[in-house]
C-alpha cells in the first residue's frame, strides 16, 4: 500500500490558514490531525475535536515520552501534534493535513522532510490588515505589531514548498488540492521567493512613507 503524504498548511496568523483547512477538514479522503493544548478550551469547543486540552504537566510528559511530532510555544501556552496518530494514518495510506503555526512547521520539515510545507499568503499587507481588523479579536496596536511580524514571517518563505495567495477562497483551496494532486509547480517557492519577500517589502515601504 502506498505510504500517505504529510502536508502542513501555515503562515502569518490572520493569512487564512485556518478558513481554508475548515474547508479541508470537510473532505474525508484527508486523515485529521488532533493537536494537544494546554489552553483552556473556548466557547463551543470540544475535547477530542477541537483539541485535546490537557495540563501543563500532562503535555511535558507527552514531550518526554517522545510522544510529539512537532509542538510548539505560542502565547504563554503550548501546542502540540501527537506523533502516534498521525503515523498511523499515513501507515494507512492517508494523506494527513496539519494547519499549525511556523515554528511547528519548521520543525515537521526537520524530523519529517518528506512532509509537503506550504505557506498561505495574504494578497496584500493592506487586506491582512483588514482581515485582523474585521475578526475583531485584536486592538489596532496589536494589528499594527501582527503586520511587522507577518514580514518578518513571510522571510521564512524560502523554506517552504509552495505558496498559496488567500485572495479568493475558492481559488485558495482549488490550488492546495492542485499540489496535493502534484500539479503545484506554478507555486512552487524555489526561484520564486525573492520577488515575493520583495513585492511585500515595497508595499510596507510604501505604506510607511505614507505617514501611517
Ligand atoms: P489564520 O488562521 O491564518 O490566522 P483566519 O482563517 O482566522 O486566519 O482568517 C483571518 C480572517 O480573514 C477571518 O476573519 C476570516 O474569515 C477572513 N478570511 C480568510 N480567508 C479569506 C478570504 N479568502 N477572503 C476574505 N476573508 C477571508
Ligand atoms: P488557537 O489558540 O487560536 O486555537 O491556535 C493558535 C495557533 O496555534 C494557530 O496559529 C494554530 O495554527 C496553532 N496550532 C494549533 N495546533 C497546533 C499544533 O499542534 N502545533 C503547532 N505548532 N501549532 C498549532
Amino acid at each position: 500500500m502506498r505510504q500517505g503524504r504529510l502536508f502542513v498548511i501555515s503562515g502569518p496568523s490572520g493569512a487564512g490558514k485556518g478558513t481554508i483547512c475548515d474547508v479541508l477538514k470537510k473532505d474525508p479522503s484527508f486523515g485529521l490531525s488532533v493537536s494537544m493544548t494546554t489552553r483552556a478550551p473556548r466557547e463551543g469547543e470540544v475535547e477530542g475535536v477541537n483539541y485535546y486540552f490537557v495540563s501543563r504537566r500532562e503535555f511535558k510528559k507527552m514531550i518526554a515520552e517522545d510522544g510529539f511530532l512537532e509542538y510548539a510555544g505560542i502565547y504563554r501556552n503550548f501546542y502540540g501534534t501527537p506523533k502516534k496518530p498521525v503515523m498511523e494514518m499515513l501507515a494507512g495510506g492517508k494523506d494527513v493535513i496539519l494547519e499549525i503555526e511556523m515554528q511547528g512547521a519548521v520543525n515537521v520539515k526537520r524530523s519529517f522532510p518528506e512532509a509537503v510545507l506550504i505557506f498561505v499568503l495574504p494578497p496584500s499587507l493592506a487586506v491582512l490588515r483588514g482581515r485582523l481588523a474585521g475578526r475583531g479579536t485584536e486592538t489596532e496596536e496589536q494589528i499594527a505589531l501582527r503586520t511587522k511580524t507577518s514580514l518578518e514571517e513571510i522571510g521564512r518563505l524560502p523554506e517552504y514548498d509552495y505558496f498559496v495567495f488567500n485572495d479568493d477562497l475558492d481559488d485558495a483551496v482549488e490550488t492546495v488540492y492542485a499540489i496535493v494532486r502534484g500539479e503545484g509547480e506554478a507555486n512552487r517557492v524555489e526561484g520564486r521567493a525573492d520577488a515575493i519577500i520583495q513585492r511585500f517589502k515595497e508595499e510596507n515601504d510604501a505604506f510607511i512613507s505614507g505617514g501611517r
